[in-house]
């Protein structure tokens, strides 16, 4: 590292080539200098470690498949402002073409390809009626307070500030006015204001859709909190079996493991695990030996019993939304738990330490901490994280890293964590994952079975 601050090109040169052979770009957003940035990646870690400390992971598409109700949210947002609510009219967004592009970046990346991708049918005036919902129902009914804050500002910059001040806007602040009051608020402010709404560049278009896209999204994560997760998961979920938020197969078994929880009857899990990594991986034809799974079940849930590693998520998302859906999971995970082939008593201590997702955790990082622009796939949330479970950069080789996701693969080692893996499911199969160091469709699961949770045994 040279030691001074200014330096020229040929000293910044020789200063950035020590630090990596491999490096990610990022582009920055239109207002930023510069407009990228140039991230050293740590070296990939391909061998097992002689120990471990920890594991940071995501929480959309890794932990859980909340991708469902997010994907959902942005193809609303696109039909409103195009005025094709109706199946018939428009099919919805693009597997091939889309999903790769709005999964696992910032919302204001998803949104800005989506308007770019859909700019020609866009129709101001349904994007300004959507718009003034979408604002007056995050300022009266959402819960979400930086949400509050955004939707302010753009109401303001979109020349229709005076909504703020209507006598019923003040009285519904006070007292949430029922479906039908807002219903009607919302048509006389769109007959009065929405004429007044000028879009002066697409920055102001992609703001509002966000602001509709959010609506949307805390909607439903408003109604999971009501007690509507299952009515909601039957209208939204193709498969009508499915809980709205559930975490992906494998998730429990391995946090359990990696915590130390699961003791000698670990072993007992060895066929769900088997299951589970098929559940993650449909396509898979691999064959596992039951009896040397349960060996290497015995063998690591004793080391961790030893030495139980930290745990983190890392999720793009705020921490309103990332409270809900991990509320959510681990109730998911806590009924499944119940399941489980072991003793009563080990059971009631798992049940325990899986209670809720603030007494699982050693780390919980959300987009909450940092900014828009330095969301994935920066380093931030995941330098925060490793900061937060006391690990210095000489330790992050016993790091092991699950993102599900292209840029979410590129911030694991762009904060210096070698043991990356990918996650890959079926939203993201699109995704370029080259910045991993494993491949893993086969999920958590697959990382105990075939890979030893990258665990040398002597
Ligand atoms: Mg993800």
């Amino acid at each position: 590292m040279p030691d001074k601050i200014f330096v020229n090109k040929t000293e910044a040169s020789l200063a950035l080539n020590s630090l990596s052979d491999e490096f990610a770009v990022i582009k920055n957003p239109s207002y930023v200098h510069p407009p990228f940035e140039l991230y050293p990646l740590a070296k990939k870690i391909f061998d097992p470690a002689d120990s471990l400390e920890a594991v940071v992971m995501d929480m959309d598409g890794t932990t859980t498949t909340t991708e469902e109700i997010c994907i959902h949210s942005l193809e609303y947002m696109i039909r409103k402002i195009s005025a094709r609510m109706d199946k018939k009219k428009w099919a919805g967004l693009d597997h091939a073409k889309d999903y790769p592009h709005i999964i696992g970046n910032s919302t204001t990346k998803h949104v800005e390809y989506l308007i770019n991708a859909y700019s020609s049918s866009i129709i101001i005036d349904e994007l300004r009626s959507s718009f003034i919902f979408a604002a007056i129902w995050t300022l009266l009914i959402g819960q979400d307070e930086g949400r509050k804050h955004d939707v302010t500002d753009n109401i303001i910059s979109l020349g229709c500030k005076d909504i703020l001040n209507e006598n019923k806007f003040k009285k519904f602040l006070l007292n949430a006015p029922s479906d039908d009051e807002l219903n009607i608020f919302v048509k006389a402010c769109i007959a009065k204001y929405s004429q007044h709404i000028s879009f002066n560049s697409s920055e102001q278009i992609v703001r509002a859709a966000i602001d509709i896209y959010y609506q949307r999204y805390h909607e439903i994560l408003f109604g999971i909190t009501k007690g509507n997760s299952n009515k909601l998961a039957k209208e939204l979920l193709a498969d009508k079996t499915k809980h709205l938020i559930e975490p992906l197969p494998g998730v429990g078994i391995f946090l359990a493991l990696i915590k130390g929880l699961l003791g000698d009857e670990a072993v007992n899990l060895a066929d769900l695990l088997i299951k589970q990594y098929y559940l993650k991986n449909p396509a898979a034809s691999d064959k596992f030996n039951v009896t040397a799974v349960k060996k290497k079940l015995l063998r690591l849930s004793r080391l961790f019993l030893r030495s139980p590693l930290k745990v983190a998520v890392v999720t793009s998302s705020i921490q309103y939304e990332a409270d809900i859906v991990l509320t959510e999971v681990f109730k998911v995970l806590q009924s499944e738990i119940k399941k489980w082939d072991i003793s009563p008593e080990r059971k009631k201590v798992i049940l325990k330490k899986f209670s809720g997702y603030k007494t699982f955790y050693d780390g919980f990082v959300t987009a909450s901490e940092s900014n828009e622009i330095r969301l994935k796939p920066h380093r931030d949330l995941y330098s925060i994280a490793l900061h937060k479970l006391s690990l210095q950069p000489d330790a992050f080789h016993k790091v092991i890293g699950f993102e599900d996701s292209e840029s979410g693969t590129i911030a694991i080692r762009a904060a210096g964590i070698g043991r990356c893996v990918a996650v890959p499911f079926a939203q993201t199969s699109g995704h370029n994952l080259d910045a991993a160091a494993f491949n893993a469709p086969g999920g958590l699961a697959e990382i105990v079975l075939k890979h030893n949770l990258f665990v040398k045994f002597s």
